[in-house]
Order: C-alpha cells, then structure tokens, then sequence
C-alpha cells in the first residue's frame, strides 16, 4: 500500500512535478474519502472538517464553505456548481488550477455531491476561455464517476462570474445578477438548489479532507489559516499565480514574483473592484485581517504592482472605463453612473480641470453607492474612492498643472476587449 504523506508547501500546486494526469494525481494525493454514508453522518463530518478549519471561500465574498454547505443541507439533491468564470482580467488561478490540479477541484466538487446526494455538477467556464477548458475536459474524460459532471460556458463577462448572475444564466439562460451577496443565499437552477463554489475553494477542500483541520491549519495566520492562490501582475518581472502563505507580506510577494521591475507605486488588491494601498504598503501582511485594516480584502486573489513612474490618475480612468462596458445595464448606477464617473475622470487625467470638475466626480461617487442590484457598481465606488486616497497627491498635481507626463503611458493593467451583449 503506498503511504501518502500531506504536502508541506505548495498545496494545492504539490503535485506539479508529476503532471495533472488523473494517476499522478492519486500517486500524490491518494483517494478522496468519501461523505456518502445512508444518515448523514458523513454530511455532519464534513460540515465540521469545514468549520473546523474554517474554510473561507476563495471567490471574492469571504462566505465561509460551512456557512454554504448548512444553509443548503435539508435541500434535496442539490446541484454543484463550480466557479470557474474567471470574470477578472488580472486573474489567472482558473487556468493555473485547470493546468497543475484539475483533479483536486474534481474531488471537492465530487465529495460534497456525495455528501449532499447531488447527482449533477456543472463546471462553469467563461466561452473565450480554451485553456481551462481543455484541462478540465480532460480531467473529466479521465475518471469514471457515477456522478454527472458537466462543461457549461457563460459569456465571457465581468459580472457573469457573480453568483446570482451565473446562477441565473444557468437557470434561464440570461446573466443578470439578482441580489446583492453578502451571506449565503439561496439559488436555484429548475426546481434544485444549488451550491456554488469557486474552483480554488474546492482544491482546498479535497486536501483538507484527505489531511484534516489540524493539517489545514499548519501554515496561515490563526485568523486566515492555510494557503491561498494570488495572480501577479503589473510591474514584477515575473507575473503568475502563485501559492501563498496568509500572512507573509506584500513586499514578499512581489519578492516571490521576481521583484520589481522598477520602484514600487502602489498596488491594486482584490481586482478591478478593489482597493488601492500606496507606497508604504509593502510591509503589509496578505491575510484577511490586515487587509481588512487597510480597508481592503483579497477578493478572488489578485494585485497588479504600479510601478512609480506611472499615473495613477490614467490607471484607474481605463479600469472604470472597461468596468463601464461589463455591466449589463439594468440599473441606473450602472447605464448612468459609471460611464459618468468614467468621464469624469477622463477629464482629470487629460485635461487641465476645475476644482468643480473634481467634486463632481465627489458627487457621482455618492450617487452611485450602494444603489445597484448587485456589487458591480460599489466595486467601482471603491476603486475610485480608495485611488483618491492613496494618490491624492497625484490628483492635486493633475488639478494643479494639468496632465502629467506618465498619462498617455502604456498601461499596465490587463484590459481585455469588452465584449457586446
Ligand atoms: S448594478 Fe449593474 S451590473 Fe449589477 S445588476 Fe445592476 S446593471 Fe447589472
């Protein structure tokens, strides 16, 4: 019988020397234990192996797994579905899972189905998106299972990967987000409920399951225990994703990156609608808590490093400009607001503007939080509110003296082509 020994560091990347072949997956990990038992003991194992843990999800909204799997447990035969939309452009962990370990996404996706009597999983990646689909369509082809396990393809959008839209589209065949998340909620798709969970969450839960809670716990923080998948991108030699240690800092990271390319501006943390930290922030520890005192999370694991020759001003105006094209305008916020705040800031970067002007971007911001029927626009809020902040003395020179020399830079946020709904 070979003895399978619980990966130190990398985790969920352990198995990256031997290939994501469905055989060198079990040479490494071994079987998945299964939660399949008549009375639901099983259900009540892993409820507590999550809680235990505690298992945060790693898609962006910080909802505990435990948290989702009770609010679902008296729902007969839900289904799962696995996140896999990647709807941020600075993300990659899709395509990094999907290549090194589809397998473990499989197994977690898999062991809750067991546990919750589901008979369908339906894997949900964006259309344009081939590589993470080829990876888990062979993964798939891989593995008898008696459980059905499913491709679907959303439309590449920012908002379809919000789980209400993605939901909705797979019901009804139309992205439009329809609340607001903030705690777990219930969802359908036809008459069955479902369980949806990034793809990243579950790769943590077949691990924890096999090596347990006390394993889990071994490396992180006591309040963000474990291991974590970061993109990089923006002004480090070596943009990627990579596995991280909660609490290990900033400057570390991009250290773990290949180091910067030239001196360090800021950073964007937790994607396109996240939170700017400025210079002084390479000493800030990456886990829940501190970022939490920064004013920021995570998100689904992303930070783009500004270098400290570019304009921040310009950065952001192209960010909330494609933002303004990813909403799927059935709010006001979204058709009004965001393009005016685009537009505002248009007008900051590019030409020499008023004090007015600026607090008319002031004004838009108020108008626009908190008024959308998801997060979408908030996103953006937080974004703007969080570059004025920590570049403000930026701002105050563009009012000053009017464009900066850095304005028409090449970007170095990734800005896909928004596409047309
Ligand atoms: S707030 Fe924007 S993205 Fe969200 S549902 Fe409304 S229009 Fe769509």
């Amino acid at each position: 019988m070979t003895t399978i020994t619980a990966p130190t560091f990398p985790r969920l990347f352990a198995g990256i020397d031997v290939g994501p072949s469905y055989r060198a997956h079990l040479n490494r990990f071994g079987d998945r234990p299964t939660f399949n038992d008549r009375k639901a003991e099983g259900l009540r194992t892993l409820h507590q192996l999550l809680d235990d843990a505690p298992l945060i999800g790693r898609g962006g909204g910080g909802i505990a797994a435990s948290l989702k799997l009770a609010f679902l447990s008296t729902s007969t035969k839900p289904v799962i579905v696995v996140n896999a939309m990647e709807g941020e452009p600075a993300s990659s962990k899709g395509v990094a899972l999907a290549m090194v370990a589809p397998h473990l996404v499989l197994d977690g996706a898999l062991m809750l189905a067991e546990a919750l009597k589901s008979s369908q999983i339906i894997i949900a990646i964006a259309d344009d998106d081939t590589r993470t689909t080829q990876g888990f369509q062979r993964a798939i082809g891989e593995r008898r299972e008696s459980i059905s396990m499913e491709i679907s393809h959303p439309p590449a959008h920012y908002v379809t990967g919000e789980e209400s839209a993605l939901v909705h589209w797979l019901d009804e065949g139309s992205a439009l987000p329809t609340f607001r998340p903030i705690k777990p909620s219930f969802v359908k798709i036809g008459r069955r409920a479902a369980l949806v969970h990034n793809l990243e969450t579950l790769a943590h839960l077949a691990l924890l399951a096999r090596f347990g809670a006390g394993w889990y716990r071994s490396r992180g923080t006591s309040s963000s225990p474990g291991t974590t998948l970061i993109t990089v991108s923006g002004a480090v030699q070596s943009p990627s994703t990579y596995e991280w240690t909660f609490g290990r800092t900033l400057g570390e990271l991009i250290e773990q990156a290949g180091g910067l390319v030239e001196g360090f501006g800021g950073a964007l943390i937790g994607g396109y609608g996240g939170t700017w930290v400025g210079g002084n922030a390479l000493s800030l520890p990456i886990d829940h808590a501190s970022l939490r005192s920064a004013g920021a999370t995570l998100g689904p694991g992303i930070v783009v490093v500004l270098p400290k020759a570019s304009c921040p001003v310009a950065e952001v105006t192209r960010v909330v400009e494609w933002m303004a094209n990813e909403s799927v305008g059935q709010c006001g916020p979204c058709v009004y607001g965001l393009p005016a705040l685009a537009k505002d800031l248009r007008t900051l970067g590019w030409s020499r503007s008023t004090r007015n002007q600026f607090d008319r971007l002031l004004h838009h911001l108020t108008e626009v939080d908190g008024r959308g029927a998801c997060r979408h626009p908030d996103g953006v809020v937080r974004l703007i509110r969080s570059c004025l902040s920590v570049f403000s003395a930026h701002f105050d020179e563009h009012l000053r003296s009017g464009p900066c020399a850095a304005v028409n830079a090449p970007t170095v946020m990734v800005l896909p082509k928004n596409r047309r709904r």
